[in-house]
């Protein structure tokens, strides 16, 4: 059966390199050596593929103009899974790009029900706070949202011409039910990624679209419809990466919605360590097995969080990897080590989360 992938929904695919043949995907691995510094998220195959990645590392390396384009729908509290985009783009701004973040707040409305107003609440509180204290500079980026941009709804309303029910059926699965904003939504979302490439925008430039995998059906439709659009527009291609989706503490996919499979970024230390204590893990079901025989890292969610957070050092990693295989380390330990260097980023992390929070107010005030 063929993959189905959701950019609303809950699965997470079991098989990255069957999607990644199924739908054209490059594997990043190839093309790692030619980055110069690449990001931690690279060199630990995080982001695991792309689609013409090479056009914009080219115009990174000639020092010429390039964009990176992203989104978020506050439909909830900013978690750990969320956070892999935004290391991504602090490295996309420390190597000049033009950064553009769209509140997708017509998406949350459409597919999650939230009023405008109660999405500018958490967009501010739940996210661009949070974005603003993990490093981001939005006074550099290009912040706006969907419900107020005019030039991008105008966009979605002249490329939905070339794009047909059947094709969007195809793509996303909409049936009967579906109502007409969520059938129309997509429109807005490729027209998000296409803007940066209108010349009032500073384009066209090549355009980098880091996402989940469970995205891109978006992207897929993007370069359909950029192709389409040729002659009106001179669209260069987005290109994208792809990252693994960081699973939940409980074993399926990491969601706003379900605090308990989630580290939230405003999380107390509490509700922190009992998530983690509870966390599904590659250990046996008792120590005397564990320890003479070892755990499994791989299947384990606790190890999860060292890799794509906690322990950026390759070394230490492996210590804990070993630590694990070998027994010499039982679940119980090492969930505790985990939950106190959690707790110490978490604690850093509200102070400056505090010190954020006006200067984004301001920002979204400005807007
Ligand atoms: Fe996971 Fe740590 Fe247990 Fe190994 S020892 S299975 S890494 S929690």
């Amino acid at each position: 059966m063929p993959t189905k992938l959701d950019p609303w929904g809950a699965a997470i695919p079991e098989n990255y390199t069957r999607v990644m043949e199924e739908f054209g995907i490059s594997p990043f691995e190839s093309i790692l050596q030619s980055i110069p510094d690449p990001h931690p998220l690279m060199k630990r195959k995080i982001i695991f593929g792309h689609r013409d990645f090479m056009r914009v590392l080219n115009a990174m390396k000639q020092g010429k103009k390039f964009a990176v384009m992203t989104g978020l729908m506050p439909s909830g509290r900013m978690h750990i899974g969320h956070k892999l985009v935004i290391d991504q783009l602090i490295w996309y701004q420390s190597h000049k790009s033009d950064i553009f973040l769209c509140v997708a707040d017509l998406e949350a409305y459409s597919a999650r029900g939230i009023s405008l107003e109660q999405s500018k609440k958490l967009a501010v509180e739940e996210y661009l706070a949070n974005y603003q204290a993990l490093g981001l500079d939005l006074e550099r980026c290009h912040v706006y949202f969907q419900s107020t941009n005019n030039a991008v709804r105008h966009l979605a309303f002249l490329l939905s011409k070339r794009v047909n029910l059947s094709e969007m059926k195809a793509i996303y699965g909409f049936v009967g039910e579906s109502s007409i904003s969520q059938i129309y939504y997509p429109m807005i979302d490729i027209a998000d990624i296409l803007h940066p490439q209108l010349k009032e925008f500073g384009g066209p430039r090549p355009t980098i679209i880091p996402v989940g995998i469970d995205q891109d059906p978006h992207i897929r439709l993007a370069r359909d419809v950029a192709t389409r659009f040729q002659k009106e527009f001179n669209f260069i291609l987005p290109s994208s990466t792809y990252h693994r989706l960081l699973p939940g503490l409980t074993g399926d996919k990491m969601s706003s919605s379900r605090p308990e499979t989630a580290v939230f970024l405003t999380d107390t230390d509490s509700e922190l360590e009992k998530k983690i204590k509870n966390a599904f893990t590659g250990g046996l079901p008792t120590a005397a097995e564990q320890r003479q025989l070892g755990g499994d890292p791989t299947k384990c969610r606790v190890y999860e969080l060292y890799v794509y957070h906690l322990l950026p050092d390759d070394e230490n990693l492996s210590e804990v990897s070993g630590l694990c295989r070998s027994g010499r380390m039982i679940c119980g330990e090492c969930k505790n080590r985990a939950i106190e260097l959690m707790k110490r980023y978490l604690k850093e992390h509200r102070a400056k989360y505090k010190r954020a929070l006006p200067k984004v107010r301001k920002i979204v005030e400005d807007i």
